[in-house]
Parts: C-alpha cells; sequence; structure tokens
C-alpha cells in the first residue's frame, strides 16, 4: 500500500516514520507532479492551516486534490488536516478542500490549554491517550458523518466514507493504532 503524505509544513516525517513501521510505502507530496495516481490514500499532516492551505492553493493542489478525494480517494487529515477539509470553519472565512461535513473551530480548547494530552474513548480502537496542540474541534457534523471520538464534550474524531479526520496527533505518540485504522480503512 503506497500513502501520500504532504510534505508543504508541519509533522509530516512522524506520519512517514509510523506508516513506514506498519509495513507501508510512503511517498512526500511537495510538488503536484508527486500527487500520482498510484497513491492509495493520503494524509494532510498537523501544522498551521493557513501556511498549508496558501502552499497548497500556490502549488496547484486544491482543485485536483479536492476533486480525486471526491472521487474516492482515502484522506486523513490531522488537526490542520482536519481544518483544511471541514466544509465550514466557525471562527474563520477560509475553506479549503472543504470535502468534509463539518463545522470545525480552529485554535479551540483556547490559550490556556495550547497542548495537552488527554484519554478518549476511540470507536473502534477503545482507550487512546490523545497529544492535541493548538487544536481544532467538530463543532457540528454532518448527518453523513460519523463520530469516532470526543473529547471533554467535545467532537475530536470523525469519519465521512473515505476520510478520516482527527484534531489529535497520533503521529507525535509510539501508538500506532490511529495509522492501523486508517490503513485498514483503505484495504
Ligand atoms: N492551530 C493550528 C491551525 O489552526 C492547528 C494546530 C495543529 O495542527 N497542531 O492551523
Amino acid at each position: 500500500m503506497k500513502i501520500g503524505v504532504f510534505a508543504l509544513q508541519g509533522a509530516f516525517i512522524e506520519h512517514e516514520r509510523a506508516l513506514l513501521s506498519l509495513g507501508a510505502e510512503v511517498k512526500e507530496i511537495r510538488l503536484l507532479s508527486d500527487f500520482t495516481e498510484d497513491l492509495d490514500g493520503v494524509i494532510l499532516p498537523g501544522g498551521e492551516s493557513t501556511v498549508q492551505g496558501k502552499l497548497l492553493r500556490e502549488g496547484g493542489f486544491l482543485e485536483p486534490l479536492k476533486e480525486r478525494i471526491q472521487a474516492g480517494l482515502p484522506v486523513w487529515g490531522t488537526c490542520a488536516g482536519l481544518i483544511l477539509l471541514a466544509n465550514r470553519l466557525s471562527n474563520d472565512s477560509n475553506v479549503y478542500l472543504g470535502t468534509l461535513d463539518a463545522t470545525v473551530r480552529r485554535n479551540a480548547y483556547g490559550r490556556q490549554l495550547g497542548s495537552f494530552s488527554d484519554e478518549l474513548d476511540f470507536k473502534g480502537i477503545g482507550k487512546y491517550s490523545a497529544v492535541f496542540i493548538r487544536a481544532p474541534y467538530v463543532e457540528e457534523a454532518g448527518s453523513g458523518v460519523e463520530v469516532l471520538a470526543e473529547c471533554r464534550g467535545k467532537i475530536v474524531a470523525v469519519r465521512q466514507e473515505h476520510m478520516l479526520a482527527t484534531a489529535f496527533h497520533p503521529e507525535l505518540t509510539d501508538d500506532l493504532r490511529v495509522h492501523s485504522y486508517f490503513l485498514k480503512m483503505i484495504r
């Protein structure tokens, strides 16, 4: 299985390591020419969504990526990646890919909670210790969106068909179960 990891900005190397240790093949996507037809899925890493959105736009990725996701390309967005996938941001006027039917709030846990970790119950995985960094959360999930995990009463992991999105960072821990979940989702 070959997974494309967007390597424009943010925590992409950590995703690559996790995928490699699960036996997946990894391809870094930096240029539009890296976004080839042979990819079985793609990951949008955490980082800064405004910077990544700008780089996706300047790199000519926005339309082709959106089209391929709409055509069924499996995608997982972590943190900033969740923001890029959402079709509405409640505290920001930007919309980037807009393929995920969800309203997302950026930097939603407030400044006091810039970064923290917490125990969650992840549907299909079980007890899971999640790391949040200036994290967004999902304020409203559309009818076709399955809620996979909540933290402090807020939705932090969702799935809509072939799209997975988490507000937290599984790539920054040694726990590979969410990466396995994504690979299983593709199979
Ligand atoms: N706060 C960042 C944003 O709005 C997301 C943080 C992250 O990806 N860790 O883009």
